[in-house]
């Protein structure tokens, strides 16, 4: 059988679990027991092994548990669902194999059974150390969780760790968000990643903010953040690789790197998870009942699938490209889409060029220059 490494694919799988819903969170999410997370492993078995097949000769070289929190479903839960992943498709030596963990439900057991399983890169969801303003928005965990969840990865010298750090949270001063960078510094942490918060429709938090209870923080703060948070990060080693994630050298995000590069496919499984296979992408439903009635019955749980067509790839090259500090690579572009973008887009190149917003590299990479990343949207949309 011949299977093809040269473009090895990234397998996501969606747990959507957590002990309550925080007050800006729109990801798919519920609090169940332990029968209900048997049911859901059930019907993640069930949708790899209507999948297998279709993959037989794939290869994939990362591997994404995310959430919901992983780290709330029972011990034995992942075990035995990296085991079914690894005996149902190919995987390469070196695959990432990343899981999402939030310090109140991460236990040192749960740890051993992780690195057990193959788990050789654990994200934490640290969010802010600020206590209060967490509680204020719902979220559960407490600084005592954190530093518990850093003293095991420590004491076992674990030596991949991702923290998500949010930004934007109405009252979060900017020395707060500066202090939580320093800790995860501290720490050892290889990799960040800075979300901004978007106030989504159908949150808690959008009610407030309709109600007047919350202030949204304003864009010049925002940028302010952002630089700020581009400095410290600098001088202590790590490089911005991509508009919201630093990393130190060799730290990367593989698995996220797939989603920023439109000739990389992706599998996900599970409840509200999306695939892009090959020029199409694939939409599970997101409702937990519809998905496990989905499995039960032998169907698909894909509710939609569309084809990405020339033009939409073309408007996703230059909008991920330029998230991507390497930049947009000029010459691939004109072969893949047949347009010289310093034609078709010369007045807006020569107009940010002469500002000093972006720059053409010696290989023809067009690239946001550096002070410029907190406005990349604007640039953007310039070019597109
Ligand atoms: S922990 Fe994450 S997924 Fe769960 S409710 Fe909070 S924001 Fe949503």
């Amino acid at each position: 059988m011949a299977i093809d490494e040269s473009k090895p694919m990234g397998l996501y799988i969606h747990i959507p679990f957590c002990s309550k819903k925080c007050d800006y969170c729109d990801f798919v999410s519920y609090s169940m027991d332990h029968k209900a997370q048997q049911l859901y492993l059930d019907a993640l078995f069930t949708e790899i092994d209507m999948l297998k097949s279709k993959f037989y000769d794939r290869v994939f070289d990362s591997i994404f548990i995310g959430g919901g929190t992983p780290s709330i479903v029972y011990e034995g839960f992942i075990a035995s669902l990296a085991r079914k992943i690894y005996s149902s498709f190919h995987f390469l030596d070196k695959t990432e194999f990343t899981i999402e963990v939030n310090p109140a439900s991460f236990t040192k057991e749960k740890f051993f059974e992780y690195v057990q399983a193959g788990v050789n890169r654990i994200s934490v969801g640290v969010q802010c150390l600020d206590e209060k303003l967490l509680r204020e928005h719902g979220r559960i965990q407490s600084m005592d969780n954190i530093n518990e969840t850093f003293k095991i990865l420590k004491n076992s010298e674990f030596p991949n760790v991702n923290s998500d750090v949010m930004i934007g949270l109405p009252g979060q001063s900017k020395s707060s968000i500066v202090n939580t960078i320093n800790y995860l510094i501290k720490h050892n942490v290889k990799h960040i990643s800075t979300y901004t918060l978007q106030i989504e429709k159908h949150t808690l938090l959008y009610n407030k903010l309709k109600k007047g209870k919350i202030k949204p923080v304003k864009d010049e703060e925002m940028v302010d953040v952002y630089n700020k948070i581009n400095k410290v990060l600098k001088k202590a080693g790590y490089f911005r690789y991509e508009l919201s994630n630093y990393a130190k050298p060799g730290f990367e995000c593989k698995h996220n790197l797939k989603y920023w590069d439109d000739e990389s496919s992706y599998l996900g499984l599970g409840v509200a998870a999306h695939s892009y296979i090959d020029g199409y992408r694939y939409f599970n439903t997101k409702r937990l009942d519809t998905y496990i009635d989905a499995m039960n019955d032998g169907k698909s749980a894909v509710y939609s699938k569309e084809y990405v067509s020339d033009a939409e790839r073309r408007t996703e090259r230059i909008m991920l490209s330029l998230r991507k500090v390497e930049g947009l690579d000029l010459e691939k572009f004109k072969k893949d889409f047949n347009e010289d973008l310093l034609r078709s887009r010369a007045d807006s190149i020569k107009k940010m060029t002469e500002l000093g917003m972006i720059e053409i590299s010696e290989n023809n990479f067009l690239k946001i220059k550096d002070d410029y990343f907190p406005v990349s949207n604007s640039i953007i949309v310039e070019l597109l």
